[in-house]
Order: C-alpha cells, then structure tokens, then sequence
C-alpha cells in the first residue's frame, strides 16, 4: 500500500553510502525518511564509479526493505575509474565510459550483469552519455557526425552490452533509462529516446532544476513539469518517474518547486535523489507535507494536457523558451509529436524537422493556430518564412519602455522598466499586429498575426534575454493570452503558471521568484455559462472553505479588429502554493 494514491515516493540510494552502511545505521535512517515523507520503494545502487557493494551486504538491505513494505528495485551509474595505463590517455568528464574501449565495454556489461542478479528493475543513473574524442573515437567515427556516431555507438552499448547481458543473467528483469534533466543535449551526448525507448522497458525524467538562475544547466523550474510532459510522449507513454535531489536549493522552495512541479506532470513514481543526503536535511518535512496535501489535490485532476510546443526528438535551438512562456502563464507541453489540429507553438528547435513547413502550412490550410518565436523566424529558410509572413528580424535590438494594444482605443502603458527585443518589421495591412512595444518615436510588433487558409500563424517576440518574460507588464500578456491560450481559459499575473487537465480541472501556482510576495491573478474563461470553483486552497482563516464557487464578472473587450467575450474571476496567489479550480 502506497502512501500517496497518485504516485509512489522512491529513494535512491548511491554505491558509496551502500558500501560503508551498517545495516543498523539503514534502520534509523528509513524511521526518518518514513516519518517525514513516507517511502514506498527504494533503488538500491550496487555499482558506482568501482564501488561494488557486496551481494550478501546488499542482501540484507534488501530484506530489510522487504520486511518494512518498501518495494526495491537496483540502479547503477556508469562511472568508471581509470582501469588500465591506457585510459589515462582518455579525457572522460566525470570518469564517464569510453565505449570504443574493448576493457571499457566488458566493464560496463559486467556492470550491469551484476545489477540485474540482484533486482527484478534496474535503472541507469543519467551518466550514461558519451563525450570521449580519444583516438579510437575519433578513429570510430570516421566521416560521420559525432551525433551521427554517437547515435549509433549507444545504441550498440544499450542492446548488446547493458539490456541483453542483463536479460540473459535474469529474464524477468526490467531495465529503466533515465533520461537527464539537459533535453537539448541528449542527442550531442548520444542520449536517443527516439531509439532507447524501444530498447528499456521504461524511461525515467530528470526533473532537477535546483537554483535556476545559477545552476550550469540553464533550466527553468517550469521544466520539471514540461520535461516529464516531452518524456510522456516521446517514451510512448512509457515514462515511468521523475527524479530530483537537494543540491543547489536556496533557498527551500527551491527543492520544493521541483517536487510539485514534478507531482503535477502526474508520473507514476517521484524519485528523490539520494538517500544519505535526505538524512536530517530540512527540505525533507515540508517536502512530505506537501506532498500529502498535493496527493489531496490531485485525486480531483485527470490527465493533464496544454498547448503543445513542438520540440522533436534530437533537437535545440532557442531553449527552453517554451518554459519561460511557461513561467508566464502560457500552459505549454512540450513534445515531440506535432499536433494535428488546435495550436501548436513552434520554436528554433521545431527546425530540426525537415518536414516542418509541409506540416505546418496543412495544419495552418486546416484551421490550425500556430504561434512561433523570434528564433523560429530567423533561423527559416527565408524562401518557406516569406511563403508565409512579412516579418523579418532587422537585426537591431530595441529597449522598450512601452507597450500599445492596437485595439484598445486607450491601450497605452508608459514608462515601464526597459526590456530588450528584437526589431522586426512587416508589411503595412499584410500581417497585423495585436501588441507593440517601443521607447522614443518608434516600436515593433510583440505580436503579429498572419493567415493562411482557414488558419492563423502569430509571431510572439521574446525579449533577448527570456527570462525578461517576467518583467513584460501581464497588462501587455493580456493582448496575447486572449488567443494564446488552452481552451479558451487563462490566468493574469506575473510569475503564475496554469497547468490543465482534461476533466476542466487547471492549477494555479505562483513561482518563487526574487522577492516573493502574494500576487493577484485574474482567471479568464471564454465560455457562456461558465461556472468555476475553487478545489483547493491554501488553509486561511480569511478564506471560507474549500469548494467554494468564484463569482465571475462579465467582459467584452476589443481584440483583432472584433471584440471576445470573457467571464473573470479575481484570486490572490501566494506564492509556493498551488490551487486547483474546476470549470463546470
Ligand atoms: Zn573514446
């Protein structure tokens, strides 16, 4: 019996601890991890960087956990020490393997024989990736790309040296790739879910996000929902957990933010990296609580959709903008399935599909809404781009201090804080544009629709740096967000997310960003007859109960040369807490 009913807590648990553990030690420290968070399976590592850990030591973990009602599964980490002279020649970051070495290949098959001896399960920690430029490299490479070799090399490695190996040893194991939290250098690095998908049985999600704006990965926090959300699809649905750790989280709800935004993406399993490290740590008892309280709130939600980013497989490019926007209150899911009708957004990433301007212009023929970025522009082939819109980037970059809704007769904001976009011109009455932002005698489009057939195509402009998105006054989001949004339902507020799900329940949840302070935020929905109440709230003695209907207040307002009308509702969201709503 879990202790949540929407997903199970697993630990992992490294070599290294496992190693030096007393089996005495283990049982004082599973009371803790079972007080404060509650464990349903833990992932016991019996190898890690030459650190074996002793099959009957490892037995009597085993049967420990078994005794205690804790699922065990094993994992292992492809780091190896130098283990001849001759590697000392191989630049490996972090000791990671070089497959083109025969001693190096029988290591990692020993490796992973040994694994699958002791468990049933087996999951690869996310060092499974290759940068080795030795000779033999180099040599094995020959005229291809190193993407191209890299492709080909790990999928040899996965069949032949990780999966078959440990099938042969034990036929009823099931191997687990888990995938990084770097989506956009899996493919440099000879991550492939597009062909290790069909070679594990499952794949896992890195959804470490740690302290966004320092950590060396560049990752939004929004990315451990949208990762998981890419994985879903691009695994076929055989995703089967997230997984985050304590490092770098400054401060707490750094580490929380990780774990609900993982909950919310709904995996079966929420992994929390690593065990000793959980130990009296002080993220750990609120990360329980919330967890209980998220657990609550999740039995009201279904499957949780959104506006589909287009990102296929071995792709990069303009990253993570899709998170950013996501940050913004843009319900985006990124995957590497492109849509066949709605909206799609489609970024420098979605370029790497050869055929993106066939299926782009029959979607747009068919009445699809597509909204594309900056990069998506200037990185087109200028021939397909042209075919169609007027705009093009200039090249120079303007500071914007105001912002101009074309179709609000008084939809002027001055003096706003300065904020860096690129140029972009249009033809006159071609394209059209919904919001401008400028500084001085001269702007450029924020937001720029064109047609073709049934459908529309808009240009959203992202500031130079995206993470300026959260410095755009949600006055300005409002011009876009009318169209720019899922299911005709959106919310205003600076730093807010909206996660859907398809029985109409969304989340709100404001980030914790810089000065973190309760925010206003105004649900709109596009919907006659709607009703919306609230699910879930933070306890206060202020508000009344939970289930609470919100009253909602009619709107008509002047949108693309027509009008569109809303109903709202006013909340107020403190941040690091999450709501749920449900439209009736
Ligand atoms: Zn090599």
């Amino acid at each position: 019996m879990s202790h949540f009913s929407n997903f199970k807590v697993t630990v992992y648990c490294v070599a290294q601890i496992l190693e030096r553990m007393e089996l005495k030690d283990l049982a004082v420290q599973y009371e803790f991890i079972e007080k404060y968070v509650g464990l349903d399976k833990v992932y016991l590592e019996p190898y890690r960087d030459g650190h074996w850990v002793d099959k009957d030591k490892m037995k009597g973990f085993i049967d420990f956990f078994k005794s205690k009602n804790v699922e065990v599964a094993g994992g292992f980490t492809t780091v190896v020490p130098d283990i001849d002279k001759e590697d000392k020649k191989r630049q490996r970051l972090f000791g990671t393997f070089c497959y083109t070495n025969p001693k190096m290949r029988d290591y990692i098959k020993k490796v992973s024989e040994y694994c699958a001896e002791q468990f049933d399960e087996v999951i690869l920690d996310d060092f499974y990736f290759t940068n080795c430029t030795c000779e033999d490299c180099i040599k094995a490479k020959g005229n291809r790309t190193w993407v191209e070799f890299r492709k080909e090399l790990m999928r040899d490695v996965s069949e032949n040296l990780v999966v078959r190996p440990a099938k042969k040893i034990n036929p009823n194991v099931k191997m687990i790739i888990k995938f990084p939290n770097w989506r956009e250098s899996y493919h440099a690095t000879g991550y492939r879910p597009d062909v290790e998908k069909d070679i594990f049985d499952l794949v896992y999600t890195g959804t470490e996000t740690r302290s966004s704006a320092y950590q060396d990965q560049h990752l939004p926090t929004y990315l451990s929902y949208s990762l998981v959300r890419w994985m879903d699809d691009a695994s076929n649905g055989r995703n089967h957990g997230t997984w985050f750790d304590t490092y770098q989280c400054w401060p707490v709800d750094d580490y929380l933010e990780q774990g609900y935004l993982s909950a919310f993406s709904k995996p079966e399993e929420i992994t929390l990296f690593q065990w000793s490290d959980l130990i009296d740590n002080k993220l750990v008892a609120p990360l329980g609580l919330q967890f209980g309280r998220i657990d609550r709130m999740l039995d009201e939600t279904g499957k949780p959709v959104g506006i589909p980013a287009y990102i296929p497989y071995a792709s990069d490019g303009e990253n993570h903008v899709e998170d950013f926007l996501g940050m913004q209150g843009f319900a985006l899911y990124p995957t590497p399935l492109f849509p066949k009708e709605g909206k799609v957004l489609l970024t420098q990433s979605s370029l790497y599909d050869k055929e993106i301007w066939g299926k782009l212009k029959e979607f747009l023929l068919s009445g699809g809404t597509a909204f594309v970025t900056p990069g998506f522009m200037a990185k087109a082939p200028e021939d397909e781009w042209r075919d169609l819109s007027s705009a093009y980037p200039t090249g120079r970059k303007l500071s914007c201090t105001r912002y101009y809704k074309t179709d609000d007769p008084a939809g002027y904001l001055e003096d706003c804080e300065p904020v860096l976009f690129a140029d972009i011109q249009h033809s006159n009455n071609l394209s059209w544009s919904l919001l401008n932002a400028g500084a001085g005698e001269y702007h450029t489009s924020m937001f720029l629709k064109d047609t073709y057939g049934k459908g529309q195509m808009y240009l959203i402009n992202v500031p130079e740096n995206p993470s300026d998105l959260s410095r755009i006054p949600e006055w300005a989001f409002d011009a876009v967000k009318p169209v720019f949004n899922y299911g005709g339902v959106y919310v205003s507020g600076r730093n807010v997310s909206i996660f859907h799900y398809d029985n109409d329940t969304f989340i709100l949840y404001a980030h914790v960003t810089g000065k973190a302070r309760p925010v206003h935020a105004t649900i709109h929905v596009q919907r006659e007859n709607a009703k919306l109440t609230n699910l879930f709230a933070v306890p206060s003695v202020w508000a009344s109960d939970s289930s609470e209907e919100l009253p909602l207040v009619d709107r008509e307002f002047g949108y693309d040369l027509g009008s569109i009308k809303e109903k709202t509702a006013e909340v107020i969201l403190n941040p690091g807490e999450f709501y749920l709503y449900k439209l009736s």
